[in-house]
């Protein structure tokens, strides 16, 4: 489905967020020209008042930047999901933008879903512009340290590109009647992953414990492994019904069938592997086994190659 602009119509009086800025010396108000244009490239012209820079209250609207960076007018609150926004976004259903227009948007929170750089990026700017950057503790912990991963290297990210406000297992806020739960996974696709769900909205958040529609990819440098990933499926799956949108790290928006889907081809890769492990066979014999063959046309669609998820599931196990 097309995510963008999805609106599901909540009729909320006002209640509060979270948040005492920091760090705003980009802080803008809601009715400069940058402000209301950027918002109404987000969430359109019909939903943003030209004059105040107010977006509808009476909807919460989602709106895809890229990746999993999400704008999202809460009921007329702004927040942000994720915050990979280094380049122009030219890829269709995604709303086109340039980091300044994010940055426009004036967002009062953002939440990181986890720590790679796919996701994390330009907390900086967002602490500039006035947000409260939400994330789990071993988010800034990771961030606060150099990093290796797929052979690229990060360095420690300054402090003011760094989260102001960590959590260990659960936070809830409240913003204009919705409710929003941030949740830790145990170690599943890093040590920093955590699902983000709109109660009333019946909207998830998975970030990379779902890669929709794609073998995952599991970051053995910081935690993850196959176990943790079938359990966060399973978690993530007792959090919805059959109408909830899940939105993926990668792939497109998905359901609980999809992610039903997922779960299960998880399970069927690491049966397999533990199976052939457990018979003392060693990692090169089990690779040449292919034991993900059948299932290699349906889900070796993405960066993970049957290989190198063979390897991650063995190494872990
Ligand atoms: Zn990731």
């Amino acid at each position: 489905m097309s995510y963008e602009r999805a609106a599901c119509a909540l009729v909320c009086a006002g209640v509060c967020l979270l948040l005492s800025a920091q760090d705003a010396s980009a802080k803008k108000s809601s009715s400069d020209p940058q402000v209301i244009a950027a918002r109404q490239k987000f969430f359109g012209a019909e939903n943003v008042d030209a004059k105040t820079g107010q977006v509808n209250n009476d909807r919460v609207i989602f709106s895809w930047a890229t990746n999993t960076t999400y704008a999202v007018s809460v009921l007329g609150r702004i927040i942000l999901l994720d915050s990979y926004v280094t380049r122009l976004e030219v890829k269709p259903g995604r709303t086109p933008f340039v980091i300044q227009d994010v940055v426009d948007l004036q967002p009062e929170a953002l939440f990181i879903g986890h720590g790679h750089f796919d996701h994390a990026d330009n907390n900086k700017n967002f602490r500039l512009a006035g947000a409260e950057v939400m994330a789990h503790t071993n988010t800034k912990k990771r961030l606060s340290q150099p990093r290796d991963v797929l052979g690229m290297h990060f360095d420690p990210a300054p402090p003011n590109a760094l989260p102001t406000q960590v959590f260990s297992s659960t936070e809830e806020l409240h913003a204009n009647g919705e409710t929003i739960e941030l949740g830790y996974f145990s170690p599943a696709h890093t040590d920093t992953d955590i699902y983000i769900r709109y109660v009333r909205s019946n909207v998830l958040h998975l970030g990379d414990v779902f890669f929709n529609g794609m073998y995952p990819f599991i970051d053995t440098t910081t935690g993850g492994n196959i176990g943790g990933m079938i359990a966060g499926a399973t978690k993530a799956l007792a959090l919805a019904d059959d109408r909830t949108k899940i939105v993926p790290g990668h792939g497109p928006v998905g359901d609980r069938a999809a992610l039903t889907r997922y779960r299960d081809m998880l399970v069927t890769v690491r049966d397999r592997v533990a199976k052939l492990k457990k018979s003392g066979r060693p990692l090169q014999d089990v690779l040449a086994e292919k034991p993900t063959a059948d299932l290699d046309p349906i889900w070796a669609k993405g960066f993970t190659q049957p290989d190198m998820l063979v390897t991650i599931v063995y190494n872990t196990l």
